[in-house]
């Protein structure tokens, strides 16, 4: 295989904080995707945010960054954490305050605590009559997780996903939370990261949604990503933005790959176009191998 350099700490530069949203079902978190999607257009930037892509950035108003995962559930993030990619740095949880704390929303706080990702709840449809955030917010209690309100140290906040109402606060908190993670990455290396979804496009060829964590991912770069690989004719943004190279913390769609690898493989930015190759069908021919083992047990 190939060896990926430390960076060196004078090299490394704070980059924005990558979030997922989990919760469970109908508890908010599409609303609250779009509505985030939608309202945080970047300032001064032209057009909203056009393409799924399954990550956007935004910038608030303060003029920070939040990169979110665009793909509500936690199965992305579970099938990503199955792949050993640890991705998220904060989870949103949502928690309908009409509702109970439900299995889902267990689930969704026992993989953020495995995964040692820190939790901003989301206390959500806190415009309906029926809402009891309180409530909510005493079930956590009784779980060992205090927020703030409450004397903890866990950050919450009231919102609609359906008005907006509370988003940008919560947003704020998630931006507090990131700053005692102290993220940084450094953009003056070779990219690599994480790849969110790929799928076939008619008349594209294959398009490999992408997020890079570190480094700096160019146009005529050569990235192996599983067990695929190929050099970046074109990147395009969620703006629908054609764009010709890349930092840390952004998420966008790559075509070149020779096929579609899968959420939750790592890519890297190769020197060398015929070890990435080698590497890559090296992989693909271990795949076959297990499957067929598999297949015989
Ligand atoms: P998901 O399954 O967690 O993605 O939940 P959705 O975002 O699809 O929301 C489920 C339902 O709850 C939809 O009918 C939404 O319109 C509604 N909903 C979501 N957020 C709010 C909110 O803040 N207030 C109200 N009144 N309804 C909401």
């Amino acid at each position: 295989s190939f060896e990926v350099a430390e960076d060196a700490p004078e090299d490394l530069e704070p980059r924005a904080p990558i979030v997922t949203v989990m919760g469970h079902v109908d508890h908010g978190k599409t609303s609250l995707l779009d509505y985030i999607r939608e309202e945080n257009v970047i300032a001064g930037e032209s057009g909203g945010i056009t393409q799924h892509i399954g990550a956007y950035g935004v910038t608030l108003e303060s003029g920070q960054k939040i990169t979110f995962l665009d793909t509500p559930g936690h199965e992305a993030f579970t099938a990503m954490r199955a792949r050993g990619a640890q991705v998220t740095d904060i989870a949103i949880i949502v928690i309908a305050a009409d509702d109970d704390i439900m299995p889902q929303t267990k689930e969704a706080i026992s993989h953020a605590q495995a995964a040692g990702v820190p939790i901003v709840f989301a206390i959500n449809k806190v415009d309906k009559q029926t809402a009891n955030p309180d409530k909510i917010k005493e079930g956590l209690a009784s779980m060992n997780l205090l927020v703030e309100d409450w004397g903890g140290k866990i950050q919450s906040h009231d919102i609609s996903a359906k008005t907006g109402l509370g988003v940008n606060e919560l947003l704020e908190k998630v931006l507090l939370e990131a700053e005692l993670l102290e993220l940084k990455a450094n953009p003056d290396r070779l990219a690599n990261g994480t790849v969110v979804e790929a799928f076939l496009d008619k008349g594209r060829g294959y398009v490999s949604t992408i997020l890079v964590e570190n480094g700096t991912l160019e146009i005529g770069d050569y990235v192996l990503a599983g067990t695929h690989s190929g050099k970046v004719k074109a990147m395009q943004d969620e703006r629908g933005k054609n764009v010709k190279k890349v930092g840390p913390a952004t998420p966008i769609s790559i075509l070149g790959l020779d096929g579609a690898p899968q959420a939750g493989d790592k890519f890297n930015v190769l020197d060398d176009e015929r070890e990435a190759k080698s590497i890559a069908s090296k992989r693909s021919q271990l795949q076959r191998e297990q499957s067929v083992r598999t297949q015989r047990h």
